[in-house]
């Protein structure tokens, strides 16, 4: 296997086969060459430094009907809230006093914030904020409106494809929502101007590795400037409440080519990661990640955006959060550091 990560160091090119080679033969050595590989690549690019993105978690209604996902339409249990355009500014001033200089709005797809309500809330954060990056993370809507929140100062668009299979994202989906929805939604991102984040979970019900692959072939056809890659977790509320959580061991492996096939995008060592091992984020970091998301959202919210179940750091205050990451990657050699992070392109 050495000479397949060799070559995928040199060339961050995969083919399908040599993907599929990789994560069928995942053993300890092929493992830890992979990772001291992908290190090597990103202390190249990033040294030892992390990027820190503020989370706020905007709203919990959603449309939409994920089989997955506890915040998903139909969860009656589910207790929702949405926050003010003051109450996010809020989050945005106490954020910035704790050195955040990217924010991130992630929300379900409510309809409540139409584009007129985002546009506004983009401006005041843009005009208050003129240093700070603000990254959306609000699904699908329409190219004119992403079009908007870009006009108005938004930088950055998360919107995992989920799976890059089509059985399979039918398969976690009502038949709404398609994946070539989803990446349509992607490339008009792109053409746009924002720099874009996709992305999937790993362990995802009925996941097999060539639908890994395939997510891969994916990420490299579609060149993201971030990848968003966390373990599915089951949430028991869902049809899935009874299916394993994805694995570290096979999460960070993937955070791992991931970083060897795009050698400088922003790669985010997620919550999720954190929620299934104690150490998952110091882990994530370790195989090639280099961004931590702590959650800027109030404390009186946080537990009722619940993805999943067992979802950490609901408890904490923004700046214990921000002081834990801020630890954690020091206890492993790494540096948290207030620059915006933007994506630089490899020239
Ligand atoms: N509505 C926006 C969207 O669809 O992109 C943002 C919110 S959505 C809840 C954010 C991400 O949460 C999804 O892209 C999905 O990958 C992740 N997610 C949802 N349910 C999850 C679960 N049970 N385990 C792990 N991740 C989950």
């Amino acid at each position: 296997m050495k000479h397949r990560i060799d070559q995928l160091a040199e060339t961050h090119r995969l083919t399908r086969e040599d993907c599929l080679a990789l994560l069928r033969h995942r053993d300890e050595d092929t493992t830890a060459y992979l990772k001291e590989k992908a290190v090597a690549v990103r202390k190249q690019y990033f040294g030892n430094t992390v990027y820190v993105r503020g989370l706020i978690e905007f709203s919990n209604y959603c449309k939409n009907d994920c089989y997955y996902c506890g915040i998903r339409r139909s969860n009656a249990k589910a207790v929702r809230y949405r926050l003010t355009k003051e109450q996010i500014l809020e989050c945005c001033e106490l954020g910035y006093g704790l050195g955040f200089r990217t924010f991130v709005l992630q929300g379900g797809e409510d309809g409540f914030f139409t584009d007129d309500k985002m546009v506004n809330i983009i401006h005041e954060i843009r005009e208050g904020y003129p240093d700070c990056a603000i990254t959306l993370s609000l699904g699908e809507r329409e190219r004119d409106s992403y079009q908007r929140f870009f006009d108005a100062g938004a930088n950055r668009y998360l919107l995992r494809h989920e799976t890059a299979t089509p059985t399979h994202y039918a398969s976690l989906h009502p038949k709404n929502l398609t994946l070539e929805k989803r990446k349509e939604c992607l490339y008009a991102l792109k053409e746009i101007g924002f720099q874009v984040g996709t992305g999937f979970m790993v362990g995802s019900p009925g996941q097999t590795l060539e639908h890994l692959a395939e997510d891969l072939m994916f990420i490299q056809q579609f060149q993201p400037q971030m990848v968003g890659l966390g373990p599915f977790i089951p949430h028991q509320d869902t049809k899935y409440a009874q299916e394993s959580s994805g694995t570290v061991e096979l999460t960070t492996f993937l955070l791992a080519m991931v970083r060897l096939l795009l050698p400088n995008v922003l790669l985010p060592s997620t919550t999720a990661l954190g929620t299934i091992d104690p150490m998952g984020r110091e882990r994530g970091i370790e195989a090639g990640a280099n961004v931590v998301m702590p959650n800027l959202s109030p404390v009186s919210v946080r537990k009722n955006y619940a993805l999943y179940d067992n979802k950490i750091c609901t408890g904490d205050e923004a700046a214990e959060c921000r002081m834990c990451l801020q630890h954690r990657m020091e206890s492993i050699g790494y540096e948290l550091v207030t620059q915006r992070g933007d994506f630089v392109p490899i020239t």
